[in-house]
C-alpha cells in the first residue's frame, strides 16, 4: 500500500511524538476520525523511530484448558458457555518445554505458559503452582527464549516469586475499555485485571496486556482502552480480533471489522504507545484476508504472535514469515538466531506440533 501525508492532525500529533510528548485521550479521539493512509504511515515512522527494526514473535501454550470459571462473553475456555472444546489439566514441564523447543525452532523469542482460570493459586493448588515453576525453570535452562506467563489474577507474593524466577513479560489483556467491560464480563472487573498488571509491574515483570477488536465496541471504546494501557505501562500491546466461537454469548452478537477499522486502530495504538511492540495476535487469520495481514505491520505493528492459539490452530509460523518481509521488515533474533528458509520450508505442515496432541478444536481470540 502507498501511503498518503499530508494530514494536519496526523502530522501535527506525529511531531510531538517524535518529539516526546505522550498523547491524550482527545488525540486518539481526532487521530481515530482521520483516513486510514496518514495513519498508517504515521504508525510506520514511529514504529522506525522507537523500535529496533524489527518483528517481534512470540508463541503460545495452553497450559490448563478449559473448565474457567469465570464468563469472558468471547472465551471457547469458560465453564459457563457450550463450546465443545476439548479440557485438560496442567500440561506438566516435559510437555511445556516441548511446546517451548518448538516455538523456538520456528522463530519465536518469546514463550509464554498460559493457563486457562481466573488465577492460578499458590495457596489452593500447590502442586500446580510448583509445576508452573518448574515449567519455567526447565524452559529458562533449555532454551534461548524470554519467559513469559498469563496465569490469571496474582498476588504480591506470586508475582515476586514468578519475577525471581525470571519471567520477563507478565501477560494479562485488559480486553476494552473501562466503560464496555462489563458488558463483556460479569465475573470479575476490569479493576481486578488493573490490580493483577499493577502487581506484577511491581514486582519488576513488564507488561503485556491489550484488546479484543470487534466486540461491538466503539471507536471510541478503542481509544479509551489504549489510553488504559498508558496509565498501566505496557511494553507489549497485543492486538486480538474476535474470532467468534460458536456457543459464546459474542459469537451470537458479533459485529463485523474491517481491515481498514484493524489497520487505523494499530497506528492509533502505535502513535499512543510508541515505546510499546504493538502486537498482532489471535484472530487476525479469521478477520484479515491473507493478501492484507501485512498491512497492520506496514501500519506501525512490531509484533506477532506465531504458531498456534490457545484453542484454535494458527497459520504456519513461515506463513507469518513472509507476512513480515511482504511489509518490507525483518524478524527479531535478538534472543536466538534461525533460519528463516527452514521455517519457510516446513509450510507444508506436515511435522505435528507437541501441544496438537492436546490441543482443542474450538476458536477463541485472546490469550488471556
Ligand atoms: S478469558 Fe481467561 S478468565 Fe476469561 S473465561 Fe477465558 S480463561 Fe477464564
Amino acid at each position: 500500500m502507498v501511503y498518503e501525508t499530508g494530514n494536519e492532525t496526523v502530522d501535527d500529533a506525529l511531531e510531538r511524538v517524535l518529539a516526546g510528548e505522550r498523547l491524550d485521550r482527545t488525540d486518539g479521539l481526532a487521530l481515530m476520525a482521520q483516513p486510514v493512509s496518514p495513519l498508517a504511515e504515521a504508525g510506520a515512522v514511529v514504529r522506525d523511530r522507537f523500535g529496533d527494526g524489527t518483528v517481534d514473535a512470540c508463541s503460545i501454550v495452553n497450559a490448563k484448558a478449559g473448565n474457567c470459571a469465570e464468563d469472558c462473553g468471547f472465551c471457547a475456555q469458560s465453564v459457563h458457555f457450550d463450546t465443545g472444546i476439548d479440557t485438560y489439566g496442567f500440561l506438566g514441564p516435559e510437555k511445556i518445554l516441548e511446546a517451548a523447543k518448538r516455538a523456538e525452532r520456528d522463530g519465536a523469542q518469546r514463550f509464554g505458559i498460559v493457563v486457562a482460570e481466573k488465577g492460578v493459586s499458590k495457596e489452593r493448588r500447590p502442586e500446580e503452582w510448583a509445576d508452573v515453576l518448574e515449567s519455567i525453570r526447565l524452559v529458562r535452562e533449555e532454551c534461548d527464549l524470554e519467559v513469559d506467563a498469563s496465569l490469571g489474577i496474582l498476588t504480591k507474593e506470586e508475582a515476586t516469586i514468578l519475577a525471581a524466577e525470571g519471567i520477563n513479560h507478565y501477560n494479562h489483556n485488559i480486553e476494552t475499555s473501562p466503560r464496555y467491560f462489563p458488558e463483556i464480563v460479569g465475573t470479575h472487573s476490569f479493576e481486578d485485571r488493573v490490580k493483577t498488571l499493577d502487581v506484577a509491574k511491581a514486582a519488576g515483570m513488564d507488561l503485556c496486556a491489550g484488546v479484543i477488536l470487534g466486540m461491538g465496541e466503539t471507536p471510541v471504546d478503542r481509544v479509551e482502552a489504549a489510553v488504559a494501557l498508558q496509565d498501566i505501562g505496557v511494553s507489549s500491546l497485543p492486538v486480538n480480533v474476535l474470532n467468534p466461537v460458536e456457543g459464546t454469548p459474542l459469537a451470537e452478537q458479533r459485529t463485523e471489522i474491517t481491515t481498514e477499522e484493524i489497520v487505523k486502530t494499530v497506528a492509533v495504538y502505535k502513535l499512543l504507545h510508541p515505546d510499546a511492540r504493538v502486537r498482532l495476535t489471535g484472530g487476525r487469520e479469521a478477520n484479515l484476508p491473507s493478501a492484507e495481514q501485512h498491512l497492520p505491520l506496514e501500519a506501525g505493528a512490531d509484533g506477532i504472535l506465531t504458531g498456534d492459539y490457545l484453542t484454535t490452530d494458527g497459520q504456519s509460523p513461515g506463513e507469518d514469515l513472509e507476512i513480515i518481509e511482504r511489509a518490507g521488515l525483518v524478524p527479531n533474533m535478538e534472543a536466538n538466531e534461525f533460519d528463516p528458509a527452514a521455517v519457510k520450508a516446513r509450510n507444508d505442515g506436515t511435522e505435528q506440533s507437541p501441544t496438537d496432541t492436546v490441543a482443542s478444536t474450538g476458536a477463541e481470540s485472546s490469550d488471556d
